[in-house]
């Protein structure tokens, strides 16, 4: 018999995970041993002997959990983009355009982050309600005062969830409102360096992971020098990168016009491209543009809700995927996108996809309404939201296998949850793939029962039951 690992959790159920592409499998009943770095160190026939031995041990030690009939084990998500401090607006105001919207809502909003009462009562609020959905890791936009992002840090370091956070960085008098703004660019650098260099002590206590960001908010809020400089500070550091590119029309011709180039190519002259580097939507990008992308190794974060009200296009993820084999994840992007919830950006990136293929003017023949071969389907969104979005940040996870981390949720389909999934053959039902794909279109926060990050307990099962 194989020697068991040290192990610091013990999980028992049924599964939906993708094991090798982006076809999600049904897993039958399996013992999930996870060990003291958070790796699942073996996954094991319940029947068998090493698992009557690990289920004992765990259940002295008392870190066994056995999932009930209708519960299931899931990857966590991972939300690739979202604007933190916009969380106090999400819902409303996205009836203008982008443009608008930042100077009329936005902008003020983020001012207001400076007071650390309001800051901490805000992030922690985001924080709980992302890792009540199943947001196992979250990529942040703070605000451009960096003392307030370090607390959105440290809040979702405190709450064990993964955190790549990132200060904003606004550095263009002629962009930006006075009292919103870097005061000059050699302080937006600084204060750039400064922000890492206090992630990096915060990190040394959050074993889930902690990673600061290089966030220059986009193009046509930053200056040129500004945007060189970060590309030097992410050199220097091998810090991640977040911005926008090529969002929506106006800011596409932005780039343009400023500078003659596309945004993409601006931010590779800057030195902002890399494997690090995750860009938000990338919805008008040109072939060249998607090119350059994977020349450099650079990552997608797909936000297909704050496309529908900002982007005037759907970004092309299945050419992104298949024809120039880039990198992509998907983002909520409060508050563009109005929900919180990874699994609605689930739903509309195949909402969105098939729209793209289908056209959506009945004035056109259907043959000339839209894209063929551009529709994603529930176990691909599902794929960008886990595996997907964990290979763009590097991470191995977002699969239920040996060797990964274990960043996992269980999704209760019963209706001790109030939102009972619709399953009312259960013995032809269980462990089926329709059974995932109920979950993936129908879960609410309150189906998600339990979750960990990295082996560690983030959401409690509800009454405080370890079982
Ligand atoms: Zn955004």
């Amino acid at each position: 018999m194989a020697r068991l690992p040290h192990i610091a959790l013990a999980v028992e159920g049924p599964a939906f995970t993708t094991v090798t592409g982006r076809t999600v499998e049904a897993v039958p009943d399996r013992l999930y041993l996870v060990d003291s770095t958070g790796v699942i160190a073996r996954v094991l026939d319940p029947a068998g002997d090493d698992a009557a031995k690990a289920r004992h041990a765990a259940e002295i030690a008392g870190w066994y959990t056995k999932l009930e009939p209708g519960q299931y084990l899931l990857p966590g998500l991972v939300d690739t983009h979202i604007h933190a401090p916009q969380w106090a607006q999400t819902g409303t105001g996205l009836d203008e355009p982008l443009e608008v919207w930042l100077d009329k809502y936005t902008f003020p909003l983020e001012a207001r982050f400076s007071d650390p009462v309001w800051a901490e009562a805000v992030y922690s609020d985001l924080v709980a309600t992302l890792l009540r959905l199943g947001t196992t890791t979250a990529v942040y936009y703070g605000t451009v005062d960096t003392e307030a992002t370090l607390t959105l840090a440290a809040l979702a370091a405190k709450a064990g969830q993964r955190a790549f956070v990132g200060k904003v960085v606004a550095d263009d008098p002629g962009a930006n409102p006075r009292w919103y703004r870097d005061s000059s660019t050699r302080a937006a650098l600084a204060e750039t360096e400064r922000f890492l260099g206090g992630i990096g002590q915060l990190a040394a206590k959050a074993p889930q992971g902690l990673y600061g960001v290089v966030t220059p908010r986009f193009i046509p809020s930053c200056t040129l020098e500004g945007l060189k400089g970060l590309g030097q500070i992410a050199q220097q550091t091998g810090a991640f990168v977040q911005t926008h590119v090529s969002e929506g029309d106006w800011e596409h011709h932005f780039s343009l016009e400023r500078y003659g180039v596309s945004g993409t190519v601006v931010l590779e002259q800057a030195g902002l491209l890399g494997e690090r580097t995750i860009l938000g939507h990338v919805v008008h990008a040109s072939d060249d543009d998607l090119r350059r992308l994977y020349a450099h190794d650079a990552v997608i974060s797909h936000c297909p809700h704050s496309n529908a009200y900002f982007a005037s296009a759907v970004a092309p993820v299945r050419r992104m995927l298949d024809e120039f084999k880039l990198r992509v994840g998907l983002g909520s992007d409060i508050s563009g996108g109005f929900s919180p919830s990874l699994w609605q950006t689930i739903r509309q990136a195949v909402i969105s996809s098939r729209m793209l293929q289908a056209g959506v003017d009945a004035a056109r023949a259907p043959a000339r309404r839209g894209r063929p071969g551009s529709a994603l389907t529930v176990d691909e969104a599902f794929y960008l939201a886990t595996a997907g979005g964990a290979e763009a940040l590097g991470l191995k996870a977002g699969r239920l296998l040996e060797g990964y981390l274990f960043d996992a949720q269980v999704i209760d389909t019963t209706s001790a949850t109030g939102n009972r999934l619709p399953l009312f053959d259960e013995a032809a039902d269980a462990g089926s793939h329709g059974v995932f794909e109920k979950i993936a279109y129908l879960t609410t926060a309150a189906n998600v029962r339990q979750v960990w990050v990295h082996g560690a307990q983030a959401v409690p099962p509800p009454g405080g039951a370890n079982h």
